[in-house]
């Protein structure tokens, strides 16, 4: 089976598009749709035809030109299955556990509720790669608009339980101002500083810090790692139950 070509596309200000493309069948996704222009280019440079729109939540950087692009393109919308009267021109609502394909290749979708309450993720196991919308980013999370912490902590522990390797695209460059609040949480974790100073440069170079690998979120975002004796001790929360030192490191990055 060949491996699957995944196309990042800058959108809007600070949102990124993807199309995940299989060269066997010729059938391609666009997870989520920011901008509808950037993606028909994107797809016209390589002669693909879009076979599907895959979103991960409701809001309008995300799903907001459903409608214009499957127009254009005459492609089948699927979405999540808790937000689906809210994903315009939905064919298919799906959610945790089911299995949705490209040519021969599968995603799994995994339920992330909490930024918005159906929320998911598409996790492509074969190829290493998570499409997890803004339910975790790079050093960040999802701010918590519509679920409770609780849910939120428990998404994110499905997403942290994907094995070693597995590259996370996230759907906003939001890096540098995660990164300054991390260290406030986790001031001491030498993988963190070093990490810090990659993104810098990157960023500095005007290059993208996504897609990220989950183990390096695991030794790094302070929101995977309320589990973490040392955080908890920053923050005065020795011994407390996980989701409240999340709930507090998610409160003050709300008011940082
Ligand atoms: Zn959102
Ligand atoms: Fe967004």
């Amino acid at each position: 089976m060949a491996t699957i070509e995944i196309v990042q596309i800058n959108c809007l200000s600070d949102n990124y598009g993807y199309l995940v493309h299989d060269p066997e069948s010729g059938e391609t996704a666009c997870i989520d749709t920011p901008e509808t222009e950037p993606i028909l280019r994107a797809l016209e440079a390589r002669g693909w035809t879009l076979t599907y729109i895959w979103n991960t939540h409701h809001h309008y950087d995300h799903a907001g030109n459903n409608l214009e692009i499957k127009q254009k393109t005459g492609c089948t919308i699927l979405g999540p299955a808790g937000e689906a009267d809210k994903i315009p021109g939905i064919d298919r609502a799906v959610d945790d556990g089911d299995c949705v394909s490209l040519g021969a290749h599968s995603a799994r979708v995994i339920n992330v509720g909490g930024h918005t309450l159906g929320h998911i993720a598409y996790h492509m196991e074969t190829q290493s790669a998570a499409f997890v919308g803004d339910s975790l980013f790079a050093l960040g999370c999802g701010r918590v608009f519509e679920g409770t912490m609780q849910q939120m902590w428990t998404s994110l522990q499905k997403l942290n339980a994907l094995p070693d390797g597995t590259k996370i695209y996230c759907a906003h460059e939001y890096t540098t101002a995660n990164a300054a609040f991390a260290v406030t949480i986790d001031p001491d974790n030498e993988a963190l500083k070093k990490r810090v100073a990659e993104i810098a440069a990157l960023r500095a170079d005007n290059l993208p810090t996504v897609p990220t690998e989950i183990s390096l979120e695991r030794a790094t975002n302070p929101f995977l790692r309320a589990t973490d004796a040392a955080v908890q001790a920053h923050l005065g929360m020795s011994g407390a139950k996980p989701v409240d030192v999340f709930s507090e490191i998610r409160a003050r990055k709300d008011n940082f």
